[in-house]
């Protein structure tokens, strides 16, 4: 394809997408075709010769369009919203076209340095505290989803609780349990990146909720407390702004005084739900937020990017990056 006639196919798929939102109310919100069917509609084998650009937006209206389920119709009331808007998906495209891969600084200033600054602004939009800020001991960065982003924070903490031995030598070598505390309500992500880890399902305490669905901070202290007196190394609490199942909002004052006796790290998972906090009047939701030592909420579910957009902001960066850099030749 040249350039010429990207302009032509772009403006055909900006003309389809717009084509597409203008009439996503005539769409039943759950796709209705049966398991299978898209497969049966597609060949076996890649083509050997390409087709016009004409055929695959074809192929999008007879083939894809029957195979999805609607996200963005205002009739979709499962799982979360889906945030996309026109804006983000232009921010997109026009991320796709530069093709920059950032992984350093050089690979790409204004991707590292974009980042960094739009970050800053959302965590004072979100009035999260300045140590989150790069300006500060902190930082943000993007991460694809907020599971990834519980990940790392977990990967940091074991890095911290085990003064960099889990890298070094590998969990075995401590011969003491890293353990790890969450709601019962917490998101499977928690669980799924404890296993990622390499810590284990069974580090994993899930804490009792009271009648709203938020964390019982005293059976937290209770958990920790009995964990130490067995050995182990309490490493990191996930505290919820906002639940997926009820958006229940735990005590993460009450929870950040446990943490900080215990010098256990705090993450607080807002992925659902932090995006409420850029109104004033519901700031009140992240009160104890700012003694966390790591902090995430999506974008891509309340604030309008479309998937894959998760914020994350650690307190001190080096912590982040002393757990995961690692500067090959
Ligand atoms: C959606 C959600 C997640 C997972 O988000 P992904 O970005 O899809 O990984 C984690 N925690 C909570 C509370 C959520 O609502």
């Amino acid at each position: 394809m040249t350039p010429e006639e990207f302009r032509t196919a772009g403006r055909d798929l900006v003309d389809w997408i717009a084509d597409y939102w203008e009439r996503i109310e005539d769409f039943p919100v759950r796709s209705q075709v049966e398991p299978g069917w898209v497969t049966s509609q597609l060949p076996t084998h890649a083509p050997e010769a390409g087709e016009g650009f004409d055929a695959v937006l074809q192929d999008l209206t007879d083939v894809v369009l029957p195979g999805v389920t609607h996200w963005q119709h205002p009739g979709f009331h499962a799982y979360f919203n889906s945030g996309g808007s026109a804006p983000s998906v232009l921010g997109e495209l026009a991320a796709a076209g530069l093709g920059v891969q950032g992984m350093l600084w050089i690979t790409s200033p204004a991707a590292t340095e974009v980042e960094t600054v739009v970050l800053d602004w959302l965590a004072r939009l979100l009035g999260l505290p300045e140590a989150f800020l790069s300006t500060s001991t902190g930082g943000g960065v993007i991460q694809d989803s907020a599971s990834s982003a519980t990940l790392v924070a977990i990967l940091a903490a074991r890095e911290r609780a085990t003064q960099g031995r889990g890298n070094a030598d590998g969990l075995p070598s401590l011969n003491r349990p890293l353990t790890v505390y969450t709601s019962a309500h917490a998101h499977s992500s928690v669980e799924k990146g404890v296993r990622a880890a390499g810590l284990g399902s069974a580090s994993i305490r899930f804490v009792p909720v009271d009648e709203a669905f938020a964390m019982r901070p005293e059976a937290l202290r209770e958990m920790v407390e009995a964990d130490v007196a067995a050995g182990a190394i309490p490493t990191i609490v996930v505290a919820n702004v906002g639940t997926t199942s009820s958006t229940a909002i735990d005590p993460v004052a009450a929870i950040a005084d446990v943490c900080e006796e215990f010098d256990v790290w705090l993450h607080v998972d807002a992925a659902l739900a932090g995006s409420a906090a850029v109104l004033p009047e519901l700031r009140w939701i992240l009160e104890g937020s700012d003694r966390a030592d790591s902090f995430v909420m999506n974008p891509h579910k309340w604030l309008l990017v479309n998937m894959d957009c998760s914020a994350f902001w650690v307190r001190d960066r080096m912590a982040l990056t002393s757990a995961l850099s690692i500067d090959p030749e």
